[in-house]
């Protein structure tokens, strides 16, 4: 059977989305289950979703699914009548977008890969379902009043920089196949306290859980639904928020506001500021904090280089390719800001 897929062009299938009137609304999910079959998994969703009018993108492998979808409103019941099909997504939970007009995607895509979270884990001992305890907002709160509790970050530093919950220990790492053993080495002291992972929506900090498990900590626990599903129930139950500062998002609002404060600084001058921007030299596109101060000063660019060449005419930049120079890197730009950090306290 040659694979499922839509033939037609991204660019039309863009214009007949905006131009479709049918009420829709983003969604997401996972499940970490095995599946012994996932190509077939694979095919029946995509059949079935593409019926529905389901659009998004779902990742299958041996390990579980994880999904990213705009449903129909008026296909949602059937949607997940659909999902009860399978036992083991029967009654999961959904988490819906707030901020949402449902055209988040243009497109249905079912991939198969090898794991629906990159490890870099061969070893079939490493079972994530051996997870650690789930943690609803209230008992989050809980744990972490009690001496003996560690808060571990499992996201990437630059969700970690704007906003993370108090007292969170940052695992300085550039992928998460690099942040398990990292992880468990900073925490290898701690192994006789409580240890809470999270992330922003549980996916990462169930397995780093699972990781924990397998490298024999005993007392851990992960916050289920992540920063999104904490918020939600801190909001629903007036519950004391113990998250500060922004939440880093994966659309195109970036990142939502949680708690009031800014907790991070312009990485040009060392004011506060929570705002992440692309720099506007697309030859270097680098993800930084900027102050609107910096952003007039450097027109958006992350460095004077990166100014200067974005101004150059069309004409003198062909041939030549842009680089920083060689002492330029993202860890430097970030070092810099940790310096303002120091400084400031
Ligand atoms: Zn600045
Ligand atoms: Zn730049």
């Amino acid at each position: 059977m040659s694979e499922l897929r839509n033939l037609i062009s991204q660019a039309e299938l863009k214009e007949r989305l905006a131009a479709d009137p049918t009420p829709r609304q983003t969604i997401s999910f996972y499940k970490y289950h095995p599946v012994a079959d996932p190509k077939e998994f694979r095919d029946a969703l995509y059949t079935q979703f593409e019926k529905l009018g389901v659009l998004g993108r779902i990742y299958v492998a041996n390990e579980g699914i994880n999904a990213q979808l705009s449903v129909p409103t008026a296909n949602f019941e059937a949607f997940k009548t659909y999902l009860d099909s399978f036992e083991f997504l029967r009654g999961i939970r959904l988490n819906m977008a707030a901020e949402d007009d449902g055209k988040s995607f243009w497109v249905l895509n079912v991939k198969v890969r090898p794991k629906i979270v990159a490890d870099g884990i061969d070893d079939p001992e490493f079972s994530v379902e051996r997870v650690g305890q789930y943690l609803k907002a209230q008992e989050f709160n809980e744990l972490t009043s009690q001496p003996d509790t560690v808060v571990v970050d499992m996201r990437n530093y630059y969700e970690y920089e704007i906003g993370h919950f108090e007292g969170a220990l940052e695992v300085p790492s550039d992928t998460f196949r690099q942040q398990l053993p990292m992880a468990a080495e900073l925490l290898d002291e701690d192994k006789d306290k409580n240890i809470i992972m999270y992330c922003t929506g549980g996916i990462r900090c169930e397995k780093a859980s699972a990781y924990l498990m397998y490298r024999g900590f005993e007392k851990v626990y992960h916050l289920e639904g992540g920063i999104l599903e904490y918020v939600r129930q801190v909001r629903e139950q007036n519950l004391e928020n113990k998250f500060k500062g922004k939440n880093f998002v994966f659309d195109g609002r970036r990142s939502e506001r949680i708690g009031d404060e800014i907790i991070s600084h312009c990485h040009q001058c060392g004011e506060l500021s929570d705002t992440h921007r692309n720099c506007a030299n697309t030859d270097c596109h680098l993800l930084f904090l900027q102050c609107d101060k910096c952003m007039a000063e450097f027109e958006g660019c992350c460095c004077v280089e990166c100014r200067d060449w974005k101004n150059l005419p069309a004409e003198e930049k062909e041939g030549r390719v842009f680089s920083h120079g060689e002492e330029f890197s993202h860890s430097q730009v970030r070092r810099h800001a940790r310096f303002f950090d120091i400084k400031s306290e």
